[in-house]
């Protein structure tokens, strides 16, 4: 059988090559478009010769990145341009729903992300976008024969390209101080080479990363009561949303009426997105976070029962006492709840009441208000606000379905601290803290955004601002005389509640 009955047409590696490289700068760079066009006077001579130039230096990239890939792994080109033309009609797919930025951040959430989740975002438009953007030309592209010679003719082509449109690029400096400001946006607009850049970026800042946790300095007791501190990280919880910080709506009713509360005005995550703001919670430092032992691991390695219970995921490596997940302690849990993240206090009470430790911290990592499903994220009871939104495709719901999907989620959040206050209150004699802390907020389509992990510098208040609650057995309220407060918080508050003294241990950060 000869091997031309398969192909539909023959093009020379050169046509290929250029083929390519126009029907990706065609097909997969409307956002980016859109933000030029958004950005600059288009009826502008100068709007014209700037965008020009963007289309230019786009070109030149992918002309010459897929040049090498044809000369020096020619048989990589074909393979190389459908998986980058399937991956770009999904990119192309979060990039105009969820205004994402595909940077480094963004990158390592995505590659974090279980497949639980991803299955989420799995929607019907997902798939039109999917099959007319990526699957349709990867067909074509597999359709094509490319004709094994005509590599000087290549060489030819990248050196006349890179002349030509050099020059241009040389004449029109004036647009170079536009397009040098927005270089991260536009460069995070770039496919496929955004997120090829950015996936090597965040694999080897993580290996780097992956170095030993320094060990902190000796930690003592000043006493050896029994005491309990609950940790509960909360999950895209958004201070905006709690009326404990002044939101219209009642969302903390159960809160609001809970003597001994403290609520901390003003905090602030380091990140917008779970793997670096939980390793900041859980750090004495916020700048470099990942770097020494966190502090489940520094009060266990000094005898303290540690326990941690998660229905979250993207904590550092820890050390604790027990480690449990829903799967090991729905069995014992009984009602609605279990579905939810009331299944982590599953027999917590009698753990606690069983520990042979006098100083025992309990973290609770909760799913609180993880997107884009919200909806799914509290039992039918708190379905108050209504109507909600019931997908994930958030563009599709009204502002008002989803911020009432989201605000539901708020109050479960509450139903379920003020539930872990009740099991405190239970204890017989035990002192006990609760601090409750969100990684970071949320975007419900202010500003056309969505979600969270938008590069901090250019995040909205609303994925930044979390809240920040105490509260203590001995049912008095705390001093809150700081401007802000922030995750970093948390590790000296807890030493400082444990009355934990070590050279770590920074007065100025404890709240308590
Ligand atoms: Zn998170």
């Amino acid at each position: 059988m000869s091997s031309d009955n398969k192909h539909a047409w023959a093009l020379s590696i050169s046509q290929f090559v250029l083929l390519i490289t126009l029907l990706n700068l065609i097909i997969f760079h409307v956002p980016l478009y859109q933000f030029v066009s958004d950005n600059l006077p288009l009826d502008s001579l100068q709007g014209v010769t700037t965008l020009l130039s963007v289309l230019a230096i786009i070109f030149l990239v992918s002309l010459f990145l897929f040049s090498v890939v044809a000369l020096v792994l020619p048989f990589l080109l074909k393979p190389l341009s459908i998986i980058f033309t399937l991956l770009n009609a999904a990119a192309i797919y979060f990039m105009t729903t969820y205004h994402v930025v595909l940077d480094k951040t963004m990158m390592g959430n995505i590659l974090n992300t279980r497949n639980e989740e991803s299955l989420d975002f799995l929607t019907p438009s997902f798939f039109v976008y999917f099959v007319l953007l990526g699957v349709l030309p990867s067909w074509l592209i597999f359709k094509t024969k490319i004709k094994k010679r005509g590599q000087l003719r290549l060489v030819l082509q990248v050196l006349v390209s890179f002349v030509v449109g050099g020059l241009f690029i040389y004449l029109n400096a004036s647009s170079w101080l536009w397009i040098d400001k927005h270089a991260k946006t536009l460069g995070g607009k770039i496919l496929p080479w955004s997120y090829v850049m950015n996936t090597a970026r965040h694999y080897s800042e993580q290996s780097e990363g992956a170095k030993i946790q320094q060990l902190l300095p000796p930690a003592t007791f000043r006493n050896d009561k029994k005491q309990v501190v609950v940790l509960v990280i909360g999950e895209t919880a958004r201070a905006q949303n709690f009326s404990l910080y002044g939101y219209s709506r009642q969302t903390n009713p159960f809160l609001s009426k809970r003597k001994g509360l403290t609520v901390f005005k003003n905090t602030n995550a380091c990140s917008t997105y779970t793997t670096a703001s939980v390793a900041c919670i859980l750090s004495h430092t916020e700048s470099n976070p990942s770097g020494f032992e966190p502090l489940p691991s520094y009060l266990n390695r000094h005898g303290v029962d540690v326990i941690w219970r998660t229905k979250n995921w993207g904590e550092p490596p820890i050390k604790t006492n027990e480690y449990l997940e829903p799967s090991d302690l729905e069995a014992n849990c009984k009602g609605a709840d279990c579905a939810f993240d009331g299944v982590l206090l599953t027999g917590l009470k009698q753990r606690i009441e069983g520990s042979t430790k006098n100083k025992i911290l309990v973290v609770l990592h909760t799913k609180g208000s993880h997107g884009p499903s919200y909806f799914s994220r509290y039992t039918k009871d708190f379905e108050v606000f209504k109507p909600i939104c019931k997908t994930v495709e958030l563009d599709k719901c009204t502002q008002q379905e989803l911020q009432n999907a989201y605000d539901n989620t708020i109050l479960y959040t509450d139903y379920f601290l003020d539930k872990t206050i009740d099991l405190l209150s239970e204890l017989d004699g035990v002192p006990s803290t609760l601090i409750y802390i969100s990684d970071h907020g949320e975007s419900l389509g202010e500003f056309g955004l969505y979600l969270h992990g938008t590069p901090y510098a250019i995040a909205p208040d609303f994925q930044k601002k979390v809240p920040f609650l105490v509260w203590q057995s001995n049912k008095n309220s705390l001093i809150t005389n700081a401007d802000s407060y922030s995750q970093a918080n948390i590790f000296h508050s807890v030493l400082g509640a444990f009355g934990v003294e070590s050279k770590i241990y920074d007065k100025s950060l404890d709240v308590f």
